[in-house]
């Protein structure tokens, strides 16, 4: 393979600077150092070892599974300017020639101004799949590195490789998803999101059963409550705003107007769900002691950051929830995203062990 000599890492426009916090302090817990450059509103971010030769191991051990901010982590291996309109395809030929790769995939940055280059990129990746299949580069294996070109315009690509487990199996880091006409609000997007990304599809059938019992703080409309109706669990809706009237005729919700910060359930339930709008600490803070306190086994909640420190205000969160749970002696996972239906917010999934 190609050597790695920098990373390449994709996020939300605007996030660039936790994003690059956020890859600073991964490196840095294995002895990288290294410098990021992250323009604003970019949507990448990319960071470069001092030492090239550490560059290589790092790859090997980051896991964008791991990162809050980052929705791709990629090993930057070549770098090719001014591609000629008429034949773009010989040059990134040759640039790979001799090396096996699972597949390529085609992305930009996921900005306004890189919309149009989308396109471009779909065009391009049938001309280009036919060559690279051609000269034996592209080979069905999926334990061999996947090709990622990150075009930054027509003519001007980074060559990444990244390794299945370590990466995010989606397009640009984006999962694409239909939101249900049946939905009540776009906020459903968001749970769907996350469990698909926190949970495993053996995980989703095991947590996720008809006859399970759920909360939802902070429910209205009920975008949350729809997705685990859909799924035949039970939800108590908690919030004074008005639920729609079709997941209330379905039988399996209960709304209760009472304050979500006092609530409890009678009896333990299986999972929590979190999107009211509050200060972060005091999401964390509730999402922790319900999971402490044995009232449920799963939580999903939404964190909704403030306009500075976003990255450090996770990290305070993500403390005092383990610093609950440790007192009370609980074992725990505990992981935090910036999913792609989130704006301005982080979402957490909790579960006791
Ligand atoms: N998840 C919902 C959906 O998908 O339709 C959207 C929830 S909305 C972002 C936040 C909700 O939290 C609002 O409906 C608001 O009334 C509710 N809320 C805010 N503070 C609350 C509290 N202390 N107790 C109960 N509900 C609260």
């Amino acid at each position: 393979m190609l050597p790695v000599t920098k990373f390449l890492l994709y996020c939300r426009s605007g996030f660039e600077g936790e994003c690059a916090a956020e890859i600073q302090v991964q490196a840095a817990t294995r002895d990288v150092a290294g410098y990021c450059q992250a323009k604003t509103d970019s949507g990448y971010v990319l960071f470069s070892p001092y030492d090239a030769a550490q560059a290589q191991l790092l790859f090997e051990k980051l896991d964008v599974r791991k990162m809050i901010f980052a929705r791709q982590c990629l090993g930057v291996v070549g770098q090719l300017e001014g591609l000629p309109v008429t034949d773009r395809v010989t040059p990134v030929v040759q640039s790979v020639a001799g090396i096996h790769f699972s597949d390529v995939w085609l992305e930009t940055a996921d900005t306004n101004e890189a919309k149009e280059l989308g396109t471009f990129c779909r065009k391009f990746a049938v001309p280009l799949r036919q060559a690279l299949t051609k000269m034996g580069i592209l080979i069905s294996d999926l334990r061999v590195p996947r090709l990622h070109l990150f075009f930054l315009d027509s003519s001007r690509v980074f060559l990444c490789v990244c390794l299945p487990e370590g990466s995010s199996p989606w397009l640009m880091g984006i999962p694409r998803l239909k939101f249900p006409h049946a939905a009540p609000s776009r906020s459903t997007l968001k749970l769907e999101e996350a469990l698909l990304y926190f949970l495993s599809e053996k995980e989703r059938e095991k947590y996720l059963q008809p006859g399970m019992r759920a909360v939802d703080l902070g429910a209205a409309p009920g975008g949350w409550t729809y997705q685990l109706v859909r799924r035949h669990i039970h939800v108590t809706a908690i919030d004074n705003g008005p639920m729609a009237p079709e997941l209330l005729d379905s039988g399996l919700v209960e709304h209760l107007r009472v304050d979500a910060f006092r609530y409890r359930p009678a009896k333990a339930v299986d999972w929590l769900v979190c999107d009211v709008v509050e200060q972060p600490i005091r999401i964390a803070r509730l999402v922790a002691e319900w999971v402490a306190g044995g009232y449920c086994r799963h939580a999903i909640f939404n964190l909704k950051l403030p306009m500075k420190k976003r990255f450090q205000e996770v990290k305070r969160c993500d403390d005092e929830m383990s610093e609950i749970l440790a007192a009370k002696g609980v074992d725990y996972e505990l992981r935090f995203k910036q999913l792609y239906h989130d704006r301005e917010e982080v979402t957490g999934y909790l579960r006791k062990l």
